[in-house]
């Protein structure tokens, strides 16, 4: 991490108690039903009735995950909640508590983790996600940073991965790779050569998208609350990547279809600038926190009913077919074929070797 002059370093016992201090004063929240939060050895709260409690854990490791060149703390913190708040999403639940967990290297002060915490919480906030409780070290080698969500569902009721049928429609929300396009963006490579014939505001659009994407809990909710799902998965890997999920949990193939990917206008000025292919974006592009699911088809009136109201983008890409279909996209010519086995893996280079984007084969 950079290391800010101007900051105070926490580095006894006493600057870890004051730490945790600050953060449980500016952060910490409780309510009726947590007995104890920050403070104690453990948090205590009573579960809502009725419900079963969903626990999802995500550990960011600075180099690996998140590079403090191209992602402000503010960022990191947001998208670390917004990873946890996305698998709650995905199982159909509630956000609801927060723990968070840091390894803090020596040259890290506490106004930077009051801004790590601030993009924690900001992405929390919406929900009502009350920090309670979390642990601190320091660490020898960069920032470490895990969060702990907690949720809940009526019970019986949670979306799984393994519920999808034959004959059930694919759903996706959002728009597709724009959050790869944006880390290309900002990549070091691409901010050498800033004379790509991309507007300044389709070049905000995917910065965006990747450094602030959006969970989506509420529609989760609605899915399950309203039994409208049969499967659900968040896209975090990739279309490509997390369809074979969904599909080897449920035993099924699946077909979906090219043309009707949702892609933003951004992600389409962006493949025209990089000469890439949009549809390879959308199929191996990581990180758009969108949510992949499966509706019976008699369910789909009312999933569209109830949808719209809400004013969401939905789009339906394709169906699920017999496991021995395979898993397959129909292109733009009607050709079918097989959906490429790897999913697109943000940080396996070194962060200062980005990706570059899929290139369109030439031909
Ligand atoms: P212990 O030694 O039992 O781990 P700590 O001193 O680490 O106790 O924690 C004291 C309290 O502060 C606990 O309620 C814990 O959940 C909370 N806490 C510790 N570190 C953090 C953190 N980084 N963010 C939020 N809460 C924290
Ligand atoms: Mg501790």
């Amino acid at each position: 991490m950079p290391s800010r002059p101007s900051g105070r370093r926490p580095s006894a016992p006493l600057a870890e108690f004051r730490l945790i201090d600050r953060l449980r004063r500016r952060f910490g929240r409780t309510t009726p039903s947590v007995r104890r939060g920050i403070g104690d050895d453990a948090a205590l709260f009573t579960p809502p009735k009725g419900r079963e409690l969903v626990l999802t854990t995500d550990l960011l490791v600075e180099g690996v995950h998140f590079d403090p060149r191209t992602a402000s703390l503010e960022d990191i913190g947001y998208k670390a909640a917004i990873a946890n708040l996305s698998d709650i999403a995905a199982m159909g639940a509630k956000p609801e508590y927060l723990l968070v967990s840091i390894a803090l290297p020596a040259s890290c002060t506490t106004p930077q983790i009051v801004r790590l915490y601030k993009g924690i919480m900001d992405a929390c906030r919406p929900y009502r996600v009350g920090l309670i409780g979390g642990d601190t070290s320091a660490s020898s080698d960069g920032l470490f940073l895990n969060l702990t969500v907690t949720g809940s569902v009526p019970a019986g009721t949670a979306l799984m991965r393994s519920g999808a049928h034959v004959g059930d429609l694919l759903y996706v929300t959002g728009t597709l790779g724009d959050s790869l396009a944006g880390l290309t963006l900002l990549s070091p490579a691409a901010r050498r050569q800033p004379s790509l014939p991309l507007s300044v505001r389709a070049r905000r659009f995917l910065i965006e998208r990747h450094r602030r994407p959006t969970a989506h809990p509420l529609l989760g909710q609605v899915l399950s609350r309203h039994r409208l799902a049969s499967a659900a998965i968040d896209l975090s890997d990739g279309l490509s990547g997390d369809l074979r999920h969904l599909c080897a949990q449920s035993r099924v193939g699946v077909e979906i279809v090219a043309e009707a990917l949702p892609l933003s206008p951004s992600l389409r000025a962006y493949a025209r600038a990089y000469q890439a292919d949009p549809v390879t974006l959308a199929l191996q592009g990581g990180e758009d926190y969108e949510l992949l699911f499966t509706v019976p088809p008699a369910q789909e009136r009312a999933l569209l009913r109830l949808t719209q109201r809400r004013g969401r983008r939905l789009t339906r890409i394709g169906a699920i077919r017999p496991a021995a279909f395979g898993v397959r996209i129909r292109e733009a010519g009607g050709r079918l074929r097989s959906l490429p086995i790897t999913s697109y893996e943000h940080f396996r280079r070194a962060p200062d070797r980005p990706a570059q984007p899929a290139r369109r084969r030439q031909s």
